[in-house]
């Protein structure tokens, strides 16, 4: 697993505080989840400010924002594309530890897209959901 990091972006230190407890986890926490983990060191910081901060590090592909239309934002510590597996259910994502190899397209078939990155999401019901244990 790829180790956090700032990428060269000069970060305050709200957002290393948010970017480290993002790298604890390997939930892909929600915004409110993000919020309620970094409260816990920065208590006086507002949903607001991680929200706002969280959209600046996924912005710089400091970390990865997961989720489509429809579906609530989740974050990611490792920026590095990689599968997940989402339940339909309960909603949670998992890192699918399988190796994939991701498409790559050539720069002329791009229209003009850049940093291109494929985001790979395999949806199913995850065990809890279907009553077992993970
Ligand atoms: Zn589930
Ligand atoms: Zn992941």
């Amino acid at each position: 697993m790829e180790t956090c990091e700032n990428k060269g972006v000069r970060l305050s230190r709200q957002r290393e505080a948010i970017l480290a407890e993002l790298c604890k986890v390997k939930t892909h926490p929600t915004a409110d989840e993000v919020y309620d983990m970094v409260r816990k060191i920065m208590p006086r910081i507002s949903l607001g400010t991680v929200y706002r901060n969280l959209d600046f590090l996924s912005s710089r592909g400091i970390v990865l924002r997961i989720g489509g239309a429809g579906t609530q934002k989740r974050f990611d510590g490792n920026p590095v594309p990689h599968p997940h597996l989402r339940c339909s259910v309960c909603g949670r994502v998992d890192d699918l530890e399988f190796p994939l190899n991701l498409p790559e397209i050539p720069a002329e078939q791009a229209m003009g897209y850049r940093e291109l990155r494929c985001d790979v999401e395999f949806v199913g019901v995850c065990p809890l959901c279907s009553g077992g244990e993970m």
